[in-house]
């Protein structure tokens, strides 16, 4: 697809941020381009457009730019994943372990019902520790999730033994 040379070649890699020996691949050089911004969109919509699902759930933060647009597009509910203690209402949460400590994302209680077919979006997976938490938190709602769906992945990470047995679909490998 000529797209993902576009898209490509939009996300900007600027290393050692936030810390030293991190190369941070930066979405919001993208979002600059709205017609790059709107190919990335547009190749989520045409796959899951057709596939029967009721929500997506974006991920805090970088999952909120990309899931609503996706979500209108099909006509689909969007569900935020929040970082804790964001969410006003009841919540479940899900904890999970990063490479330095853990971290932990929530959900309203009631957003989802259960049976709906939902896809998970985030701009990046890397080792699939933040999707694989997202999906726990959705199944023990009840929810039947689908797949995740990233702009970009890490290579090294490619086998994602964490995702719970569900796929990604990527737009873009990175180092
Ligand atoms: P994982 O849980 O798969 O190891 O890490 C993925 C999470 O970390 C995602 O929520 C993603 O937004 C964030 N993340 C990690 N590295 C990067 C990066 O290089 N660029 C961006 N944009 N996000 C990153």
């Amino acid at each position: 697809d000529p797209r993902l040379q576009a898209i490509s070649d939009a996300i900007r890699v600027v290393p050692h941020f936030p810390k030293p020996g991190i190369m941070f691949n930066d979405i919001t050089a993208l979002l600059l381009r709205p017609a790059v911004f709107k190919d990335a969109v547009d190749m989520f919509v045409e796959r899951y457009r057709g596939m029967r699902i009721a929500a997506v759930a974006g991920i805090e933060a970088r999952g909120f730019i990309f899931g609503p647009a996706i979500a209108l597009a099909i006509g689909a509910k969007f569900i935020p994943l929040r970082k804790p203690k964001k969410l006003p209402g009841e919540v479940i949460s899900e904890t999970y372990i990063l490479e330095y400590g853990t971290d932990c994302l929530e959900m309203h209680v009631g957003a989802t019902e259960p049976g709906e077919r939902v896809v998970v979006v985030d701009d990046l997976v890397a080792t699939g520790g933040t999707l694989c938490a997202a999906i726990k938190l959705l199944e023990r709602a009840g929810a039947d999730v689908v797949e995740c769906a990233c702009l970009i992945g890490l290579p090294k990470y490619k086998n994602f033994y964490k995702l719970n047995g569900k796929p990604v679909y990527i737009l873009k490998d990175s180092q």
